[in-house]
């Protein structure tokens, strides 16, 4: 489906009048949005990606067999979009017997040695060897309680890739930045450290999860509003970083607090690509309606009366 430029400015539009009001300490130019209005000729090239990480959830083996059972009901075959579930390592095999030809069991972490005296490491290429397609780096509670840093992240993130591994990286600013206007700085820092030496090749394996450390657990859900404001900022970082074409065709999830009331309003922000859902992922019916999330018919039927 070809994209008019009536389509392409009116989305220039909204995301020029969201971004004017937000503020942040690296002047970013001339932003435009995506979700709709990728340099690429179709509209919502980028396909939606939901996803939960279960964490240090459920207790036994038994139970991470019957939460993904449940969840798995809930991905009816119309679903045509990504659906991933991070669980912990014990139970990622067990999870993928159970519902892996319904959505992708990734890691929530790895180690990026790859053999040698690294006494509970992971390594990427033991995870591919268990047809992990997905691996989580750089969340927020690793980069805080595990002390992980912007260079190991970075390894983790080259090894996955090496590997020929899918790696979802998580970018967040905690709430002292964000209350200092740093946004934009910590996203650029954040993403140019955790994705160095990553080529523009492998960019089509990388999605970033914008998690503000603020919302994570905390019942602090950030605005669709907000999300979009900085969506739209990390989408022009990765403009510089890899230039427009793959910046456009690379996916952003929010990840803070979401649920099923949250979802729909989140979903319908042009570049918010998916979520990454902590709580609400370990409870099915709340999981299952994130994963069938509604867009507002106004909102499709706007973007269907676009004169494609
Ligand atoms: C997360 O763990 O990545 C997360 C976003 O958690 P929660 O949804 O519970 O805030």
């Amino acid at each position: 489906m070809k994209i008019s430029p009536t389509a392409v400015s009116l989305f220039t539009f909204l995301a020029n009048t969201l971004v004017s009001s937000f503020t942040v300490p690296t002047p970013l130019s001339s932003l435009t949005t995506g979700r709709a209005s990728s340099s690429s000729t179709e509209l919502f090239t980028r396909k939606p990606f939901i996803s939960g990480n279960w964490k240090l959830n459920p207790s036994t083996k038994e139970k991470a067999i019957e939460l993904a059972q449940d969840i798995g009901s809930s991905v009816g075959k119309d679903i045509d979009y990504d659906v991933a579930l991070f669980v912990p390592f014990p139970f990622i095999e067990s999870v993928m017997e159970q519902v892996g030809d319904k959505l992708s069991v990734g890691a929530e972490m790895c180690t990026p040695e790859m053999a040698g005296a690294f006494t509970g490491g992971i390594s990427p290429v033991m995870l591919k060897s268990i047809d992990v397609q997905w691996v989580l780096a750089g969340h927020s509670e690793r980069r805080t309680i595990n002390k992980e840093t912007d260079g190991y992240i970075n390894a983790q993130c080259v090894k996955i890739l090496e590997e020929g591994m899918n790696v979802m990286l998580c970018i967040g600013e905690t709430d002292a930045e964000f209350e200092k206007d740093l946004v934009g700085c910590v996203c650029e820092m954040q993403l140019k450290k955790g994705l160095s030496g990553v080529s523009a090749e492998d960019m089509s394996r990388v999605v970033i999860a914008y998690e503000p450390v603020w919302a994570i657990g905390t019942g602090k859900v950030a605005t669709p509003e907000i999300a979009q404001k900085v969506h739209v900022i990390i989408r022009e970082i990765l403009v510089k970083m890899y230039g427009r074409d793959i910046a456009y065709d690379t996916r952003i999830l929010y990840g803070g607090s979401v649920t099923d009331e949250s979802i729909d309003g989140l979903m319908a922000q042009p570049d918010i690509d998916g979520v990454l859902v902590g709580g609400a992922s370990l409870l099915p019916d709340k999981f299952g309606r994130i994963i069938n999330y509604q867009l507002d018919e106004t909102f499709v039927k706007e973007l269907q009366e676009v004169d494609v």
